[in-house]
Order: C-alpha cells, then structure tokens, then sequence
C-alpha cells in the first residue's frame, strides 16, 4: 500500500477529529445520533458489496499495451490495426467462471479472457475464454447449463448429478468437456494460458469486402497446466494463487505477453465449409486455415485499486468497432444482449462513465442522459435529442458495416447434424493429447463424474464412447461399469439413450 500523508476527512471533505471514539453520552452511556462521522461510516459499509457477476465472478486484471506486428488492412479497416507498431492500451481481465468472488483460482472451469482495447474509435472488447470452444451452442440453453455447474437448490453446494445430468443430455458439449477435463481445465497460473475468441467474427476492410475471423492469444509463457492432485492441494493452500502471481509478475517486471494468431476465411470457403463455421462448439482445423501472427499483447501495469478497476470492470462483446463486426454465432448473438444488460444490474446506467470503462482515447457523444450516477457533465447545455437543428454529433455513415445476405424462415431450427459433435472431441483425444494428457483425462473424469448415479454415468461413458471407443471404454472401466451397456447406449439416438436413462 501506497503511504501518504493526509487529514482525515468525512465523504464531503469535511475533517474528522477523531477516528476511534464514537460520541456517547458520557463515558459508559449510549450512541448520540449527532455522531455523524458514525453514521456516514457505517451507512456506506452497509452499502459496500455490490451484485456479483453471475458468471466469471472470481477474476484477476491487469493494464497493458496491443502492439500491430503485421499488415492487416486488406482484412479490416479498424484503426487500432491499421499500421505495423501501432499501439494500444488494453486493460485485460481473467477469471474463472462458476465459482462465487472468493473461490479458488485452481478451480477445473474454463478461465475467462477478456481484453478491452481503448481505441480512437471507442473501446473495444474482445470478450473470450482459454479454450477455442463451448459447452453449447444455443443461448436458450445458458442459464441452464449454468445453473448446473452452480449450487444444489436445496443443499446449497455443487452437485455432480446436476453438472453431468445436463451435459449428458446435451451430446454437443463433449468437445468442450473433453479440453475441460484435460489438464488444460486447471491452467498453472493465468500467465500460462492461450486466449481465444472461441466465437467467430467478421474483419471488413474500407472496400466493403468481409472475412469471418477467429482470434487466438498464444501464451509467450508457455502452456502449463495442473494435475488434479496439484489444482486440489493449491485451491487449500492458496485459493488466490493465480491473483496473486499476476500481481507479482508484473511488480518484478517479467511481464507476460501473447502472440495473437488469427485465423482468417473468405465467405467463398465458409459457403462450402464442411460443417457450420459459427458453431462454438467447433474449432477451424489449422491444416483447413492455418493461423497468421498479427500482434502482440503485453500486461506491464497493475491495477492500483481492485474495486475501482478490476471488479467494476465491464465488457460487452457489442462493443465493436468499425472494421470488426458479429457473425450468425448464435451464442455471441446473445452475448452482445446479455453483458451490456448484466452491468445495468451490476453497476448501473451509467457504467460507461466509470474510468476503467470509459472511452479513454475516443470522446462519448452520445444522446443518453440522466440515470443514477450520472457523474459527469451530462451533455451539458447541448441538445439531448437526435435529429437537432442545434449542431449535436451526427452519424456517421463510414463506421456502417457492409450489408449480410440471410435468408431462410424464421423458426426454432433445431441443429441438422448431431453427429459431428463428436469428431473434434475424438480428434483431440486420438490426435493431440499424449499418453499421460490421455491418463490425466481419464483420471479427471473418473475422479469427478464418479460421483453422479449410475444411470448418468452410463449416459454420459457413451457420449465419451462416441467421441473414442477407447476413451468411452477406459472411462467405463474406470467408473466399474459394463462395457457392453455403455457401447449399446452408444449406438442408441439421443432421445433412446435419454429415454433408456431416464
Ligand atoms: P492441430 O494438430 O493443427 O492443432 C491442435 C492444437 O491443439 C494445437 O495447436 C494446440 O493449440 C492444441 N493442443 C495441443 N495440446 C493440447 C491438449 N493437450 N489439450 C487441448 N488442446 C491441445 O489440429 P487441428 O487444428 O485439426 O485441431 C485438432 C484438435 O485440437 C481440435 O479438435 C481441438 O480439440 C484441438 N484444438 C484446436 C485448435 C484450433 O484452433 N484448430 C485450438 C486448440 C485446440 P494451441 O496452440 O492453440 O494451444
């Protein structure tokens, strides 16, 4: 903690003659109500915890620089990209996602990436996780999902029926189960992970020409994870471990980077692409689209103040600036909803004006006004309407992003081809992952899912089996169940399966 010198004052300015004596009558009488330096003390420290965040509650956040390091703007105009050596300033925040503020950073969750760029076209936020996929691919299916991974409606405490009844009966989610319960779920530290949009984007360039994106943010630290055994003695030992390790990384001085890797498609291979390139559930092979470096991401400042800038810190995958645009991904389509919405609840109307959330390097002029904590000069004398005669900001057509052909009826459209969920979670257990990645995984699993019922077991040892018969197989032997069920429940649709574990 910083040390300064100073005279103690009320919340008004006014000075405090004394901070341990509350005024009574006399020396043994009660509390006077003219005690107001008391009662203003305690009034705010009833008042001091506000909504946590529903999801990724627990984090950790730093300020820092994006560096250009390639030509980018045959793909998107955005002006923070637009030339090699262009910097700017990020404050970047990590998190895990199902635990409440105080839970252990060595938790088996997906850890939140989320990078806010301050650009001269507004900030813009760049909202992702450590892993390159998710559980679902339907928001209708978020609250859900995430009340599973939450608490028990009557035991209060985390439930390993709830967590693998869901993700059973939801056979898209075995791809993310699968890097989930490797060790890359409980990374080392939050240094020691990649970042990914996991969701794919649209660049456009000042011709009216698009690409569809997808970010990766490799680790210059190198990729270290925990086994289970290391993650459970450190969520005892030290549950802050990976809030703490930023902080001092950074203090020393070894500041950790990210080389930031894009993938890159033209409409015309999306069009024939053999499965649908907006589906979270899936990455895009880099043999199909080799990844291309483009930039450099450097944390070398740390917060001064938690609250102030790291917890009152808000990101909205809506904020995007020209030259980057949303795809279709259903999933993202609901975020650009829900983020902003959350902090309205979180923070307030005017969440916006907060410092680590205001447009540092582009000015805010827009026609909202009034709300609580409306702390700034509120527009002023200007016009608070649009259209105006009286010379207020006008659109402006050039930040438009070029027109998107749909078409199709509207409709719930339930997803046409279910068994491609499991080809990329077979090839990252029989392609990628090593001996011991494999051992780790089952041992992951057996460890965790062994403590939901039988049927469930069943139920989700087929999905697995799915995926790989040996990994169904080596999770069924390990689970003590028979084999020869789980391969029959395997081979069933997932209405039979839901139906014969019912
Ligand atoms: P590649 O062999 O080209 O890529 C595999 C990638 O998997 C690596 O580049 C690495 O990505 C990541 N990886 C390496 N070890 C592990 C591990 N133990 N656990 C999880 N991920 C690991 O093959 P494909 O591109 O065809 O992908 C094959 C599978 O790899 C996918 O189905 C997916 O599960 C996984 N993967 C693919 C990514 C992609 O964007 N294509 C990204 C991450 C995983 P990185 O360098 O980003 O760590």
């Amino acid at each position: 903690m910083a040390k300064k010198k100073n005279t103690l004052t009320t919340a008004f300015g006014i000075p405090v003659a004394d901070d341990l004596n509350s005024q009574t009558a006399g020396e043994r009488g009660p509390v006077l109500m003219q005690d107001v330096h008391l009662l203003e003390k305690l009034g705010h420290f009833d008042r001091e915890r506000i909504p946590e965040r529903v999801v990724h509650a627990k984090g950790a956040g730093a300020w820092g620089y994006f560096e250009v390091t390639a030509d980018v703007t045959n793909y998107t105009k955005a002006n923070f990209l637009s030339k090699i050596g262009k910097k700017t300033e990020v404050f970047v925040r990590f998190s895990t996602v199902g635990g409440e503020k105080g839970s252990a950073d060595a938790a088996r969750d997906p850890r939140g990436f989320a990078v806010k760029f301050y650009t001269e076209e507004g900030n813009y936020d760049l909202v992702g996780n450590n892993t390159p996929v998710f559980f679902i691919r339907d928001p209708l299916k978020f609250p859900d999902f995430i009340h599973t991974q939450k608490r028990h409606p009557a035991t209060n405490c985390k439930d390993p029926d709830m967590f693998w009844d869901f993700l059973s009966l939801t056979p898209e989610s075995i791809h993310q189960v699968t890097v989930l319960f490797s060790d890359r779920g409980t990374p080392a530290t939050h240094r020691n992970m990649n970042g990914y949009s996991s969701h794919t984007f649209k660049w456009y360039n000042d011709k009216g020409e698009y690409h569809w994106v997808q970010y990766h943010f490799k680790t210059d630290q190198g990729i270290k994870s925990l086994t289970r055994q290391e993650a459970e003695t450190l969520s005892g030992k030290d549950p802050d471990h990976a809030t703490r390790d930023l902080y001092e990384a950074i203090q020393r001085g070894d500041y950790p980077s990210w080389t930031l890797e894009m993938q890159i498609m033209t409409p015309e291979q999306a069009k024939d692409y053999r499965f649908d390139i907006f589906d979270i559930t899936k990455v895009w092979p880099h043999s199909d689209i080799p990844p291309t470096t483009i930039g450099k991401l450097v944390l070398n400042r740390n917060p001064e103040n938690y609250f102030a800038e790291v917890e009152q810190a808000a990101f909205c995958p809506g904020n995007l600036v020209p030259g980057i645009a949303a795809s279709p991904d259903k999933m993202l389509q609901a975020r650009l909803f829900s983020y902003h919405d959350t902090h309205l609840h979180r923070l307030g109307p005017n969440y916006h004006l907060l410092p680590v959330n205001a447009p540092k390097n582009a000015p805010e002029n827009s026609y909202q006004r009034d709300g609580f904590m409306r702390f700034d000069a509120n527009g002023g004398d200007g016009p608070n309407y649009w259209p105006n005669s009286f010379e207020g900001p006008t659109p402006n057509p050039q930040a438009a992003e070029p027109p998107f052909e749909v078409s199709g009826e509207a409709a719930r459209h339930p997803y046409g081809h279910p068994n491609d969920d499991f080809v990329q979670a077979g090839n990252l257990y029989r392609d990628v992952m090593s001996d011991q990645d494999r051992e780790n995984l089952i041992g992951n699993i057996v460890d965790h899912l062994g403590g939901a019922q039988k049927r469930i077991k069943l139920r989700q040892t087929a999905l697995f089996f799915k995926a790989d018969q040996d990994y169904g197989r080596r999770v069924a032997e390990g689970l003590g169940l028979d084999t020869g069920e789980v391969e029959r429940l395997a081979e069933m649709t997932d209405k039979e399966r839901a139906e014969a574990t019912a």
